[in-house]
């Protein structure tokens, strides 16, 4: 295990070193960014004003919309020709979000992911398949980068193309692969088809993330892909995957790299701090980005942070798994539902496969769930019987852990489409209305 200084700090010498970058990260945006400019200004706020790290509770959150609203390169604090690489979020509706890296915040973030694979217990001599999408959509070259820094072989394979991404890993010797976790499984499924069997790769870690997944899932993946599964999180807007990663170790929380993000949680409601261990909405400054620094940027995501020991010896906070956006909560008939939350019912139950839909619409006035599962192949698909006893059962669980009525409704092996990258768990007709 590579453990870098820094990782093992104690709690006040991570502080004084955050303290000193949030200073400094401040004063930068201040006074070359603008948006910034005006926003401290509106509140007589001046970088100087910022002593302890507390006092960045009165520093206003930047959002998502601010980065749209300066499309697309209102919020960069550097010229132009000090930007070296350019990337854009995929958003659902307008513009996408943009964000840049001067030559400094790529060699970051490639140290981070370096750090953050090591830390998945990748190493220099591992042959390490990436299936993170290439692109616009930070993933791909995130990955990459770092995994080249370790000293690992890269096969940049991208998403897609599953049949040749079996082939590849047999013929190659892929020891770990990176990918979204819902198309490590749909790997796995076209592996079976191809009557690729275990025995004949080398596999031993896979390094998952860019969409929620739960513990039921990584248990799922470990099972079938007979590897370790760890979590990774980031967003583009922060820098891209290498934000926060799960130790080899301890599996249990995310180290967050406090050397060069600020973690705060708040009650997404009141917009105030809540207390380590409570769940609340994560919101980051970065310390350390050059080009798009963001300070109390809102990611949306639900998590807890906790600063408990963990047996990596890492000293760094850890996240939770992250439970959902409140971007992707759905609210029927008032109670709120996340996506993961039906997850982590379904896959509890024997004989469903982790492919699942969630179908939401309107009856009148009232909402309506519709929950869709796929049976295993050991299920047989004409029993009328079997199959209404497991819709119940699934349907019963999801109003004892939720509170909220859904319709059930299995369906046979790979009906449901099957994604290359981040899989599309809901269908809100609702909006179309
Ligand atoms: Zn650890």
């Amino acid at each position: 295990m590579i453990l870098r200084d820094v990782e093992s700090y104690s709690r006040a010498q991570l502080d004084e070193i955050k303290l000193n970058k949030l200073k400094w990260v401040i004063e930068w945006v201040y006074d070359r960014v603008p948006f910034y400019k005006q926003r401290f200004d509106k509140i007589g706020l001046k970088p100087h004003h910022i002593k302890t790290l507390k006092d960045i509770e009165h520093v206003p959150f930047t959002t998502k919309s601010d980065l749209r609203d300066n499309y697309p390169f209102g919020m960069f604090a550097v010229q132009m020709d000090d930007i070296v690489r350019i990337h854009a979020s995929s958003g659902t509706t307008g513009k996408p979000t943009v964000v840049g890296y001067t030559h400094n915040d790529i060699e970051m973030w490639a140290e981070l992911m370096a750090r953050a694979l090591a830390s998945a217990g990748v190493h220099k001599g591992d042959i390490l398949q990436n299936a993170y999408g290439y692109g616009l959509f930070t993933g791909g070259l995130g990955i990459h980068y770092g995994a080249e820094k370790l000293g690992a072989a890269v096969i940049p394979m991208s998403g897609g193309n599953t049949q040749k991404q079996v082939m590849l890993m047999q013929d190659f010797g892929t020891t770990v692969l990176t990918c979204t976790p819902s198309y490590a499984l749909n790997i796995v499924e076209v592996a079976r088809e191809m009557g690729v069997g275990r025995s004949s790769l080398k596999l031993k870690a896979g390094v998952f993330g860019a969409e929620p997944w739960t513990e039921n899932m990584r248990k799922e993946i470990e099972e079938k892909l007979e590897i370790d599964a760890i979590d990774i999180y980031g967003l583009s807007e922060i820098m891209g995957p290498g934000v926060a990663v799960e130790c080899l170790e301890g599996k249990n929380g995310l180290h967050l790299y406090e050397d060069h993000f600020l973690p705060e949680i708040i009650d997404p409601e009141k917009l105030q701090p809540v207390a380590y261990g409570e769940k609340g909405e994560l919101v980051i400054t970065t310390l350390t980005k050059e080009a798009i620094p963001l300070v109390r940027y809102r990611t949306r995501d639900l998590t807890t942070l906790n600063a408990d020991h963990c047996v990596c010896g890492r000293t760094t906070l850890r996240m939770g798994r992250i439970t959902g956006r409140t971007d992707d909560m759905l609210i029927i008939r008032g109670v709120n539902v996340f996506p993961s939350q039906i997850e982590s019912v379904i896959l509890k139950i024997d004989g469903v496969e982790p492919y699942y839909q969630l179908i939401v619409d309107r009856d009148g006035p009232l909402d309506t769930l519709e929950v869709r599962v796929e049976v295993n192949d050991r299920i047989p698909f004409d029993e009328i019987k079997v199959l209404e006893t497991m819709e119940r059962k699934i349907e019963h669980d999801i109003k004892d852990y939720l509170g909220v009525n859904a319709r059930v409704k299995l369906v046979e092996p790979k009906s449901i489409e099957r994604s290359a990258g981040k899989a599309v768990r809901v269908i809100d007709k609702r909006k179309k209305q």
